[in-house]
C-alpha cells in the first residue's frame, strides 16, 4: 500500500504522524479557526486540522501501516502468547 495517506488534500507520509486526536478540538477562543476539527500532529510540531471523515481515513491508514492489528488489549495479547507455548 501507499506510504502516504490523503489528509486534508495533502499526501502525508504515514510515518510522519505522531498522534491523532480522539475528540474534536474545543478551546472556547472566539479567534479559533478549528473548533470541531480533529488534530493530526506531525513531526516537528506541525499540525493538520481535519474533519471527522479525514480523521477516520488517517486512523485507518495508520492501522493498516502497523499491520492491520488495530487496538490490542494488553491482557488479551499476553493470554494469546501463553496459549501458543
Ligand atoms: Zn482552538
Amino acid at each position: 500500500m501507499s506510504i502516504c495517506c490523503l489528509i486534508d488534500d495533502k499526501y502525508v507520509p504515514i510515518y510522519r504522524i505522531m498522534w491523532i486526536s480522539a475528540l474534536p478540538h474545543f478551546c472556547g477562543s472566539s479567534q479559533c479557526q478549528h473548533e470541531g476539527d480533529y488534530e493530526v500532529r506531525l513531526e516537528h510540531g506541525e499540525v493538520l486540522w481535519v474533519n471527522q471523515a479525514d480523521r477516520d481515513t488517517a486512523l485507518e491508514a495508520l492501522e493498516m501501516w502497523q499491520g492491520g492489528l488495530g487496538p490490542v488489549d494488553d491482557a488479551d495479547e499476553i493470554d494469546d502468547l501463553d496459549d501458543n507455548r
